[in-house]
C-alpha cells in the first residue's frame, strides 16, 4: 500500500519551509506541511509583543539563498520577519502544501508498510514515507503553576498571545520574567502603563544592542549588487561565530574573551542604571553565556523612571488584585504580563509523540537513555524520520546555520539513498554513540561545564543537568559534517 505522501512535515516555520525547500530540490514533491497555527512563520507569526525584534542582524538571519535587500534595519523587528516568511513560501511554492489549524497528535512507523502514519486532532490520519518535524525549540509556552492564578481578577497575557489591540494605557501591569523576550517587552510596556513592576528571579546578562535603520540606498545597493549583502553576511556571520566558538565552547582556554563580555555588559548596566541597589540586583552572579543573553540599548534604563519597579523577591502567590511575595508585600495590578518562556524539555522533545521501530516511543527512549541525535537529526530505530529539532542540533546565533545545515545533511541522505534504490534509511546504533561522545566530549571546555552555571537557570541544560540543547562544534563544522558524513552511518533498505 503506497502511503498518501512522499513525506509528511510538521511545522510551518522557517526549519519546515526549509524542509520543504530541499524535498523539492530532490524531487519528493508529494509532500505536506501541518501547523497547528492559523498561518505560517512559526515563532515569528505566534509571537507579535511589542518590541518584538531579532537580535542577529538580519542578513545573517535568514536563508542565504534568498537573501532580502530590504530589511529597514540592522536587526529587523518581527514584522518584517513574518513577511519575509510568507514571500518565501510565495516564492518555493510552499503555501499550497501548507495544512493549518492542523493539532499533530503523534506519529507512528508501521513497519509493514514501512511509512509513517500520523495522527491529527478530529481523528484523521496521513502516511508518509518519510517524516520530518520542524515543531521549533520554543514553542510550547510556560505558565508557571503560581498559586492563586486563577483568582486573579485582572488581565493575563503570555507573551505568546498578545492582543495586539489590548490597551496598557492607565494599566498598573506586572511583567514576570527577565529572558530575552522580557528584554524586549518591559522598554515597550514601562512607555504604557501607568505602573509597572518587573519580577526578575534571575538577573540576565544585557549588552548594547548596535542598531540602526538601514538607509534606502544602502537597501538599493544590497538589490543591485548583491555581493555587498553576502559580504556583509559574511562579516556578521564570522563575527558571531567567533563570540560562540572561542567565548562560549572554548570557555576554558580563552576565558578573558568571555570576562570582557560580561565587562560590557556591567559597564552597559553602570551608565544605564542610576540606582545603586538595583543594579546590584540586575548583576547576573553565573558566567556570560551559561544562558543566552540579550542585546538592548532600553532594557535598563527602563528602571530609571519612577513608575517602573524592580522586584526581586519570590512570588508567594497571587490574588485577585495583586502579586504578592514571599517577604508577605503584595503589589496591587489589574494586567499580569507573563513572559515566563517556554517549556523545552518536558514537552518539546519531542513535541509530538513518536513511535518508532519495535514500538520506541523516542520521548521515554530519549528520557531513559539520555538525550541524543545523530548530528542533531536522526535517531536509531526511528527509520525514515528526520528530527529537524532535536538535542545537539542548535548550532547557536542563527537558527538559519542550522536550517541550512540539515538541508545538506537531507540532500546527501536522500541522494545515496536514491542512488541505492532504495526507500528506507535508519542511522545506525554505532554511528548514534560516536556522535554522543563527540559532541558530549566536546562540551567539556565550554562555559556550560567550565564556567559557573549553577545560578544560571539555563534552559540550555536539561534536567538531569546536561547542557543537550546546542551542538558545541563551530556552523562551519556542522555545515561541512552535512555534506560529508559517512554513508554507511545510515542502513539502507528497500519499502515494502
Ligand atoms: P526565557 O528566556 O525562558 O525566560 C523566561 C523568564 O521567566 C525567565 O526570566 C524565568 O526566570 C522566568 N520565570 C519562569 N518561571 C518562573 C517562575 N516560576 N517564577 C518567576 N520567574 C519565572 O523565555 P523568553 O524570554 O521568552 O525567551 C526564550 C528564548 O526565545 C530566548 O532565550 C531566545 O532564544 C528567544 N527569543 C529571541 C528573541 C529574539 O531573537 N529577538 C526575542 C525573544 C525571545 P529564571 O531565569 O529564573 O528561570
Amino acid at each position: 500500500m503506497a502511503p498518501q505522501y512522499d513525506a509528511v512535515v510538521v511545522g510551518a516555520g522557517f526549519g519546515g519551509m526549509g524542509a520543504g525547500i530541499e524535498l523539492d530540490r530532490l524531487g519528493l514533491s508529494n509532500y505536506v506541511i501541518l501547523d497547528r497555527e492559523s498561518d505560517l512563520g512559526g515563532t515569528w507569526h505566534v509571537n507579535h509583543y511589542p518590541g518584538l525584534a531579532v537580535d542577529i542582524a538580519s542578513v545573517t538571519y535568514s536563508y542565504s539563498f534568498e537573501p532580502n535587500p530590504y530589511w529597514t534595519r540592522l536587526f529587523a523587528p518581527g514584522a518584517e520577519l513574518k513577511k519575509y516568511a510568507g514571500h518565501i513560501a510565495d516564492k518555493y511554492g510552499l503555501r499550497r502544501r501548507m495544512r493549518f489549524g492542523t493539532v499533530v497528535d503523534g506519529a507512528r512507523w508501521d513497519e509493514e508498510h514501512q511509512h509513517w502514519v500520523v495522527s491529527v486532532a478530529g481523528g484523521e490520519t496521513l502516511t508518509g514515507r518519510y517524516l520530518l518535524t520542524a515543531t521549533g525549540f520554543l514553542s510550547q509556552p510556560y505558565t508557571p503553576p503560581f498559586p492563586g492564578i486563577d483568582s486573579f481578577a485582572g488581565k493575563i497575557i503570555h507573551t505568546t498571545a498578545w492582543e495586539d489591540d489590548f490597551d496598557l494605557t492607565g494599566r498598573k501591569a506586572a511583567i514576570i520574567g527577565t529572558g530575552a523576550t522580557a528584554v524586549q517587552l518591559v522598554p515597550e510596556v514601562a512607555k504604557q502603563a501607568q505602573a509597572l513592576t518587573v519580577f526578575q528571579r534571575t538577573p540576565i546578562w544585557v549588552v548594547p544592542k548596535i542598531d540602526t535603520a538601514i538607509p534606502k540606498p544602502v537597501q538599493k545597493l544590497f538589490d543591485r549588487v548583491p555581493a555587498t549583502q553576502k559580504a556583509a553576511r559574511l562579516f556578521n556571520t564570522s563575527l558571531l561565530e567567533a563570540l560562540m566558538v572561542v567565548g562560549v565552547l572554548h570557555y576554558t582556554q580563552a576565558k578573558p574573551l568571555n570576562k570582557a563580555a560580561s565587562l560590557l555588559a556591567k559597564a552597559h548596566l553602570r551608565t544605564s542604571v542610576r540606582d545603586k541597589e538595583t543594579r546590584k540586583q540586575l548583576t547576573p552572579h553565573y558566567d556570560f553565556g551559561c544562558k543566552r543573553p540579550t542585546f538592548s540599548n532600553t532594557y535598563f534604563r527602563s528602571f530609571n523612571q519612577p513608575h517602573v519597579r524592580l522586584e526581586t523577591n519570590s512570588i508567594d502567590h497571587i490574588e485577585a488584585d495583586g502579586i504578592v511575595t514571599a517577604d508577605g508585600h503584595k503589589t496591587e495590578i489589574d494586567t499580569l504580563i507573563l513572559a515566563t518562556g517556554f517549556n523545552l524539555w518536558d514537552v518539546n522533545f519531542p513535541a509530538i509523540e513518536i513511535i518508532g521501530r519495535d514500538g520506541v516511543n523516542l520521548g521515554k527512549f530519549w528520557r531513559d537513555n539520555r538525550f541524543q541525535a545523530y548530528e542533531g537529526i536522526t535517531v536509531p530505530k526511528f527509520p525514515n524520520f528526520l528530527s529537524l529539532n532535536s538535542p545537539y542540533s542548535y548550532s547557536g546565533l542563527s537558527y538559519f546555520t542550522t536550517i541550512e545545515a540539515q538541508m545538506k545533511h537531507m540532500g546527501r541522505l536522500f541522494t545515496e539513498l536514491f542512488r541505492r534504490g532504495e526507500h528506507t534509511f535508519e542511522v545506525t546504533e554505532e554511528a548514534n554513540a560516536g556522535f554522543l561522545d563527540r559532541v558530549t566530549g566536546k562540551l567539556g571546555t565550554s562555559v556550560f561545564y567550565g564556567g559557573d552555571c549553577s545560578t544560571a537557570r539555563s534552559y540550555y541544560f536539561n534536567p538531569h543537568g546536561e547542557a543537550a540543547l546546542l551542538r558545541p562544534t563551530s556552523t562551519l563544522n556542522a555545515h561541512r559534517e552535512a555534506v560529508s558524513f559517512p554513508l554507511d552511518d545510515y542502513v539502507y533498505g528497500k519499502s515494502a
